[in-house]
């Protein structure tokens, strides 16, 4: 079995972005040269995450920031933390700093309309996204 470690950069445009980062996750995955295992999808960061949606319809994801951002406004009465990115921070707790996807046969077990987001809440920021990917 093999463990290799992987990582890349995401440059975000907006406070409150999803990148598909589909395509560079794949990558990682073919030069790591597996059959089956797991790709694990990390963000080292605290107002980020990580998530699998559609990537088929836009209007997806644009309709997920505009729920998240419903449910997180960002300014609330009673936030304390004084760099006023507090709603960035319950974001990236909501949808959470990683996703696992299998690999079978060298490719990832994505459905037809699944696609790996990178979540920015506090953009626009350079980013990095951690892969780890274990199999033989
Ligand atoms: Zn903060």
């Amino acid at each position: 079995m093999k463990i290799l470690n992987n990582s890349f950069t995401v440059s975000t445009g907006k406070r409150n972005e999803m990148v598909d980062i589909t395509g560079k996750v794949e990558k990682a995955v073919a030069d790591a040269g597996i059959s089956d295992g797991t790709v694990v999808i990390y963000c080292p960061h605290t107002t980020a995450a990580i998530t699998i949606n559609e990537n088929a319809d836009p209007d997806v994801v644009h309709d997920i920031l505009l729920t998240l951002s419903a449910l997180v406004p960002q300014d609330k009465d009673g936030y304390r933390h004084s760099e006023g990115n507090s709603d960035a921070h319950v974001k990236s707790s909501i949808v959470g700093c990683s996703e696992t996807v299998l690999v079978n046969n060298g490719q990832m077990q994505l459905g037809t309309w699944q696609g790996i987001y990178f979540c920015e809440f506090d953009g626009p920021r350079k980013r990095s996204v951690i892969v780890q990917i274990t199999g033989q």
